[in-house]
């Protein structure tokens, strides 16, 4: 590797680090890259620029967003009483694309994996419980919508643990349509709007 020039070990050992990529498909991504022409490794030099400062998280509901509020947040047609907790933005993307879930969402940011060093306070958990503390007396029923894999029913039921606490609220987790092991991220829109009529009492 060392007679390659630095600025492309350094784009392998960039690549490299992506989420199923080991060494070898970082180095034929990086010369894929290099023959490119220069304006098409522009726009992706610029894509990934742009990530910086024009993409956070919502305020409220910590969604992808583009402003302090995302696009579901700040819709005033949503019904913001009734909240649907998912662990990734993606989750999100999946629920939206069933066009049945009128309500509101809260993305936890992953799952309670101790092996992986993440515990609740790694979460979106504590804005979570002031968030439905903020809601007292209105009526507010929160969906677990966590993936049914260990990790996710842990994380479920820890949440609904907490949020039991504050008492006032209904808790639901999403049913079990979704096969288990399945991501939510990858479930068709039917299965996702049936489990989501299905929910039951929780907690
Ligand atoms: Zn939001």
């Amino acid at each position: 590797m060392s007679v390659l020039p630095k600025s492309i070990r350094k784009l392998i050992e960039e690549l490299s680090r992506l989420p199923g990529i080991g060494p070898k498909t970082a180095s034929r991504l990086a010369f894929f890259i290099l023959r490119q022409n220069p304006s098409d490794r522009e726009q992706l030099a610029r894509a990934l620029t742009d990530l910086t400062g024009s993409v956070k998280f919502c305020q409220r509901c910590y969604n992808l967003a583009e402003r302090e509020l995302c696009g579901i947040c700040a819709d005033g047609s949503r019904d913001q009483n009734l909240i649907c907790v998912v662990e990734e933005p993606l989750d999100v993307v999946a629920l939206e694309q069933g066009n049945t879930f009128r309500g509101v969402y809260h993305v936890l940011g992953g799952v309670i994996s101790p092996i992986d060093g993440v515990g609740p306070e790694q979460l979106q958990v504590s804005t979570l419980l002031g968030r439905i503390r903020n809601m007292a007396g209105q009526n507010v029923e929160v969906v677990i919508t966590t993936n049914p894999s260990l990790e996710g029913e842990a994380t479920a039921r820890y949440v609904a643990r907490e949020l039991k606490k504050i008492g006032d609220l209904k808790i639901t987790r999403i049913a079990h349509g979704l096969p288990i092991g399945a991501d939510i991220e990858y479930a068709d829109e039917l299965t996702i709007a049936k489990a989501m009529e299905g929910r039951r009492d929780y907690g």
